[in-house]
């Protein structure tokens, strides 16, 4: 019998990687909740920051981009980069390729992948139904799963971890902002999700400040129509930058290590969306500091000491202090990888190295979406990532695989 390959989980990259596979007849087996992380882990009301352009699952086949979904679903058109993808809508056409294109999805996790050592290879996996079972090789598409990360400073006020019960929570622990209305309310960070996070809050009655690190972090792009028009398009705006790493990521595993990491943090990089201007500065202050230094609950509340520009420490009290301090993929945190898979792994950093193709130096095991940007740069971190991303992985492992019998 031909073992199938497991594809764990059930976010754009999971799902896309799947139908590339399904499409080239090889048998498969898909883990995960679909569009968890963007159901559960992102704010109720949100827009996407990407554009209808650049906000499809790739699949082999024509007919299901965003664009085809809000036809069948009649859902008025979202084509234009003016046009603004609430994030509801966005949820709903995942879950409608899921159905169209990976209907045989296990809506269970997998608890444990490991090297099997016996003759014929390959990988077991235990899934938290107790079933164990073989897969010819593995793709690794957990995305956002479990990497949130709580810089050190702010964690002396979450003793038991974030909770948005506690003193102190991540971004991703929040759907329903409204039960911070009447609140005094911190939020952490300069990114889309901090600044979304403050305005979507404030909207729902709390009273918000942004702390951010830097002189002129809090920023907004500009709207499309006063992009430079000289510069190439590529799915994120106009920069010659931006069109490179969309269309051409191959390179991008050639660079030094040092210029990877630092791509991969910098560019798309904290950046409000040029559309919540208006909403974030007539709702949110702002305090710019040079840093926070630590975060305490001495008087019952949480509050921040930072030190600001000119040298002078301060002291900022709020009832809750909201962390969008975004992911950082560490192979640490993924604790379904076995010993037998970490030992063999090539990391950097974190993050593991991954070959043409996608795959790890474990043959067989391969990464996509997040814990891919390390190896082919920032644009993994976004849904148009999977345009590049998983024809490529499904070649390799389709050739893998003939090779393999
Ligand atoms: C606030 C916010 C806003 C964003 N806005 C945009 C945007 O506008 N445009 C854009 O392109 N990107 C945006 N992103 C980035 C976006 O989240 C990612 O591009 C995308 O979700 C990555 O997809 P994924 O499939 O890799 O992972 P995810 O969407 O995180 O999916 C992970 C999947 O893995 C499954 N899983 C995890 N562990 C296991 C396990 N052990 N067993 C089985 N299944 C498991 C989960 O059930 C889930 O199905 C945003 C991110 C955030 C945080």
């Amino acid at each position: 019998m031909i073992q199938p390959v497991a594809v764990i989980g059930a976010g754009p990259f999971g799902l896309s990687t799947a139908a590339h596979l399904r499409g080239r007849g090889i048998p498969v087996r898909v883990f995960g909740e679909p569009m968890v992380s963007w159901r559960d882990h992102m704010p109720a009301g949100m827009l996407l920051k990407s554009t209808p352009a650049a906000s499809s699952i790739d699949a082999p086949q024509r007919g299901h981009t965003l664009v085809d979904y809000c036809e069948a679903a009649g859902i008025p058109r979202l084509v234009t980069d003016e046009d603004i993808i609430p994030v509801e809508t966005f949820i709903a056409y995942g879950e409608w390729f899921q159905q169209e294109l990976v209907p045989e999805l296990e809506r269970v996790r997998v608890v444990s992948v490991d090297r099997r050592t016996s003759a014929g290879g390959g990988f077991e996996l235990k899934l938290d139904s107790g079933e164990l079972f073989t897969a010819r090789a593995v793709v690794v598409a957990t995305g956002l799963s479990g990497l949130a990360h709580l810089p050190s400073e702010l964690a002396g006020a979450a003793a038991d971890g974030p909770t948005p019960k506690g003193p102190v929570s991540h971004s991703s622990q929040h759907h329903d902002l409204t039960r911070y209305a009447g609140k005094e309310l911190i939020v952490v960070g300069a990114g889309q999700s901090a600044l979304e996070t403050a305005v979507l809050a404030a909207e729902a009655g709390a009273r918000v400040r942004v702390v951010a690190r830097g002189r002129g972090s809090v920023a907004f792009g500009e709207p499309p129509w006063r992009q430079p028009r000289l510069r190439p398009e590529s799915p994120f705006g106009r920069a010659w930058s931006l069109w490179a790493l969309s269309y051409y990521p191959h390179p991008y595993r050639r660079l030094p290590a040092q210029v990877r990491h630092h791509l991969v943090r910098r560019v798309l990089g904290p950046l409000g969306a040029w559309w919540l201007r208006e909403r974030f500065e007539s709702t949110v202050r702002v305090s710019e500091v040079e840093r926070v230094l630590r975060a305490d609950t001495s008087d019952g509340h949480p509050a921040l000491t930072v030190l600001g520009h000119t040298g002078r420490t301060e002291h900022l009290a709020a009832d809750h202090v909201i962390a969008a301090t975004g992911y950082r993929v560490d192979l640490a945190a993924m604790d379904f990888l076995g010993p037998g898979l970490r030992t063999r792994l090539a990391v950097s950093r974190g993050t593991p190295k991954l070959g043409v193709g996608y795959v790890s130096s474990v043959p067989g095991l391969y990464f996509t979406g997040l814990p891919s940007a390390a190896s082919y740069g920032p644009v993994m971190r976004f849904v148009c990532g999977t345009e590049f991303a998983s024809p490529r992985l499904a070649k390799h492992l389709a050739a893998a695989h003939s090779a393999h019998g």
